[in-house]
């Protein structure tokens, strides 16, 4: 099973991406995460990547590129897994096409998250993370616009998308249901070529 979890800043990709994950049985690859748990320990990796982080940028593909590469070579994910926050650029989705199709994977679903902007406003200034501050959570919601949604097209075969509002246990059924009934009629679909033509 690999699964790719997309949504705007905010939306609650972290949460619902844990729960899928323990669901299917998979590991869910955060690259906030990764960063976040970088910038904890000091690594050269997290002193580059906060800047990014703090100001509400992406931090350049080439680094986050090389940061999964590295995650998924590590032989947990040999089976599948859940990417949650990644990709999130054309370059960074090209890049994901590619090892996939070296190795003959497709993608199964990608779940989308959704929220009005300003929902995600609302909840981002609650949470209080050190990169929430007014400014940084607009250029992440900005970004969010620019560069991950024409994604959506690029995944358009496989991608499901769900209203994340309301409570986590209610938005975690609807993800699951929407999985569900995505996996179950991509079984027919096997051997479809515009479907390994979006993985
Ligand atoms: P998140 O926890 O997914 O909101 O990510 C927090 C921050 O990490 C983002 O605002 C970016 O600065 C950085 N980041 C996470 N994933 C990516 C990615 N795929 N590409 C570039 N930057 C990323």
């Amino acid at each position: 099973m690999r699964l790719i979890m997309m949504g705007p800043p905010g939306a609650g990709k972290g949460t619902q991406a844990k729960f899928v994950a323990e669901h299917f049985g998979i590991p869910a690859i955060s690259t906030g995460d990764i960063f976040r748990a970088n910038v904890s320990e000091g690594t050269p990796l997290g002193v580059e990547a906060k800047r990014y982080m703090d100001a509400g940028q992406l931090v350049p593909d080439e680094v986050t590129i090389n940061m999964v590469s590295d995650r998924l070579s590590e032989g947990d994910s040999a089976d599948g897994f859940l990417l949650d926050g990644f990709p999130r650029t054309v370059p960074q989705a090209e890049w994901l096409g590619g090892v996939l199709h070296e190795k003959n994977h497709d993608l199964d679903a990608v779940l989308l998250l959704e929220a009005p902007d300003e929902v995600l406003m609302e909840r981002m200034l609650a949470r209080g993370r050190a990169d929430d501050t007014t400014e940084a959570i607009s250029r992440r919601l900005a970004l969010y616009h620019s560069e991950t949604t024409p994604l959506l097209e690029h995944y358009a075969n496989v991608l499901v998308a769900i209203n994340g509002v309301g409570p986590v246990e209610e938005v975690q059924q609807r993800a699951l249901a929407a999985l569900n009934s995505k996996l179950g009629s991509s079984d027919t679909s096997e051997g479809d070529p515009e479907q390994s033509a979006s993985a």
